[in-house]
């Protein structure tokens, strides 16, 4: 996609700090890290969703942010490391080309994700759960 930044990225057409790159996939540093190190995994191949990436890819991104995840618990001595993806502008996406986060976390590094745990009425879980089951479509050809 010719305006996306995160194309360009891979295109080499504008800069960024690489740590990762394979035949699907592009690894490289968040310019704006919730702590440092913080990388962004993305497909080579532009999809605005997760939902529409090829198993293959997909599979590949969680495997090489794992993996990433691992080093930077090697390297810069944090204790854990959380995976972000925000599909959609309601959930926080902000650049239009999917992308996983790998988030490098310590015990007392000061962010905190605002996690909240409602409660479900009596029968409204099987409900919800009847609802998913009837249009979840695996092809993965649609968002
Ligand atoms: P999201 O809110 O999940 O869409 O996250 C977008 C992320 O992309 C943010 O954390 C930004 O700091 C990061 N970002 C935006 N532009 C660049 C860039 N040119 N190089 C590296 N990271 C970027
Ligand atoms: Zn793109």
């Amino acid at each position: 996609m010719a305006e996306c930044i995160f194309c360009k990225i891979v295109a080499g057409e504008i800069p960024a700090v690489k740590v990762y790159e394979d035949e699907l996939v592009f690894a490289f540093l968040d310019i704006g890290p919730i702590n440092p190190g913080h990388v962004l995994v993305i497909p080579k191949e532009h999809h605005e969703s997760s939902a529409t990436i090829p198993e293959a890819t997909a599979g590949r991104m969680f495997r090489v942010g794992a993996r990433i995840g691992t080093a930077l618990r090697r390297a810069l001595d944090y204790e854990a490391f959380n995976l972000h993806l925000a599909d959609g502008t309601a959930a926080g996406q902000v650049v239009m080309h999917a992308h996983l986060h790998v988030v490098p976390r310590g015990v007392e590094d000061g962010f905190h994700w605002n996690w909240r745990q409602l409660r479900y009425a009596d029968g409204e879980c099987a409900e919800i759960a009847k609802k998913i089951i009837a249009r979840l479509d695996m092809t993965g050809k649609s968002r």
